[in-house]
């Protein structure tokens, strides 16, 4: 196991391919200082969201490294690398549950007041407060008691509470009202505070938030930099 880390992460030559000889990856070279946050951008099927799942070890890699904080997540339990992170998906998962349940999941030992300041730091607690139940309201997996907006908000919520060394997050490509969007990008600042994040962005605000731009190509870095050199 690996102790708390600091979240430094290097990819080093990675290439992989889901299925033989079709690289969805190649020869990648990334080094992520720790605290630092990266946007991910490039075409579909480009190769953003592998680079991700190779974070998690979802798939294992035979060619190249990643290393965080030194160590080399093969050498690593899952259990320790996966605790150290957290993932936003664009189809944010919802559980049957009370909203309290969905932003304690991951925290499971969080107050109610925990469970609050979290939601009240990415501005979920003001929709949450106006619904007829607050926080003890009931959603479904698959139900529209939220908006696509609101459901992203609480995933916000439920990852800042799991306070996790490494954020990634893979940016809802749905369109929201500009409000909302507003009271997403707020969010996302005070989430990646400190932490090393990985954002597949779609969007302009977002990509002008991170600290590092990596544009992919066909499983390629094309071109990387701040949002003001490219
Ligand atoms: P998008 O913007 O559409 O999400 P992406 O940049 O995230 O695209 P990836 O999902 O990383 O792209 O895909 C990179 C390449 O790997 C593509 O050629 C894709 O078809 C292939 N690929 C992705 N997932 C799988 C899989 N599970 N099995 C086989 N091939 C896959
Ligand atoms: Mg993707």
């Amino acid at each position: 196991p690996i102790p708390r880390i600091n979240g430094d992460i290097v990819f080093d030559k990675v290439t992989f391919e889901y299925v033989a000889n079709r690289p969805a990856l190649r020869e990648i070279d990334l080094h992520v200082t720790a605290g630092q946050s990266i946007a991910l951008v490039g075409h579909t099927g480009s190769g953003k969201s592998t680079i991700i799942n190779l974070i998690s070890r979802f798939y294992d890699i035979k060619n190249g490294t990643i290393k965080i904080d030194g160590y080399d997540i093969r050498d690593v339990t899952l259990e320790s690398l996966r605790g150290q992170i957290s993932i936003v998906l664009q189809d944010t998962f919802i559980f049957s549950g009370t909203i309290r349940d969905n932003i304690r999941f991951g925290r499971l030992d969080a107050t109610d007041e925990e469970v609050e300041n979290a939601a009240k730091a990415v501005h979920a607690h003001v929709y949450i407060e106006k619904l007829p139940k607050g926080y003890d309201t009931e959603v479904e997996e698959r139900g529209n008691v939220l908006s696509m907006g609101q459901r992203q908000l609480l995933s916000f919520a439920r990852a800042l509470l799991a306070d996790p060394r490494i954020l990634i997050l893979d940016e809802a490509t749905a369109s929201i009202d500009t409000e909302t969007e507003l009271r997403i990008q707020e969010a996302l600042k005070v989430l990646l505070q400190g932490r090393t994040s990985f954002i597949v962005a779609h969007r302009l605000s977002t990509i002008r938030h991170a600290d590092h731009i990596v544009v992919l190509d066909h499983g390629q870095i094309k071109e990387e930099g701040t949002h003001a050199e490219l």
